[in-house]
């Protein structure tokens, strides 16, 4: 048994404000701490419930957000920028726990909602549903048979999760007043939740059934500004600009048309930041 975990930052348990975020911002070095914390905690139930083997991807911005000595001896790491696929060696994992999550651009009350940058994309949808990074990354999960057994964050980013993916675990380790503002669970029992849940999801990892998206997959993006826009090649078959600030991209496969639109690349974004 296998599991692949890929950590975003946003849903981390005492993440609430932006410059927590971002390298180099007052409270980022603190936070790095809270997401290895976090980390530590869904390996070592994951450990405990029986994985073999535990992959962790560091996913948000720089994908350079990990404290390397604080990390569970256990498990391996992917860190740094710029390579080709979202999720490397996802190929072989029995399942997959999206960690730190959070929701998609536009929730009320959720905690940086987003989805894949704050900066360039005002929405996404696939085949016409709205999609935010939970049913993305469930999606290239999916297209290589890996079912999501485990979505952490706020309470908007399980609900998401639970929408989306039905009947998997989630651990909800604060409840969101607004996109900078939350009710926190002490750290102590936001590990004790996140371990335990990990734990549960490893256990029924024979209930989730990989995410699929019927082909041929239409995802659309509206972007934030019409200059992201301008920057496009439209070919009318691939790839179409559907108005001044949206872009429809088409695939036979799902990983085609996230490829084309740009989403299933690390650090793609046109804009800068990935939140
Ligand atoms: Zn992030």
């Amino acid at each position: 048994m296998n599991a692949y975990i890929a950590v975003d930052m946003e849903g981390i348990s005492g993440i609430v404000i932006s410059e927590q975020l971002l390298h180099g911002r007052l409270f980022y070095q603190e936070a790095r701490r809270q997401l290895v914390n976090d980390t530590n905690a869904v390996i070592e139930g994951a450990l405990a419930a029986g994985a073999a083997e535990v992959l962790v991807v560091d996913a948000h911005a720089s994908g350079f957000n990990f404290i390397y000595e604080e990390l569970h001896p256990a498990a391996e790491y992917i860190m740094g920028g710029a390579h080709q696929q979202r999720f490397p060696f996802l190929e072989g994992a029995d399942v997959m726990m999206l960690v730190g999550y959070h929701a998609m651009s536009g929730t009320a009350n959720a905690v940086r909602d987003h989805t894949m940058s704050s900066a360039s994309y005002q929405d996404i949808t696939i085949n016409g549903a709205p999609a935010g990074e939970i049913m993305i990354d469930a999606a290239i999960a999916g297209a290589h048979g890996v079912p999501v057994g485990l979505v952490t964050g706020d309470d908007k980013a399980c609900a998401e999760g639970r929408s989306v993916l039905g009947d998997i675990e989630t651990a909800q380790v604060k409840r969101a007043l607004g996109r900078h503002a939350a009710r926190m669970l002490s750290p102590q029992r936001a590990r004790e939740l996140l371990q335990a849940k990990a734990h549960r999801a490893v256990a029924r990892v024979r209930e989730f059934t990989p995410y699929t998206v019927t082909a041929p997959v239409r995802v659309r993006i509206r972007y934030n500004s019409t200059d992201l826009v301008d920057r496009m090649y439209f070919d009318g078959s691939a790839c179409t600009k559907i108005d001044s600030r949206t872009v429809e991209y088409r695939g036979d496969t799902v990983l085609n048309a996230l490829s084309t639109a740009r989403l299933i690349q690390a650090y793609s974004a046109p804009g800068q930041a990935d939140f």
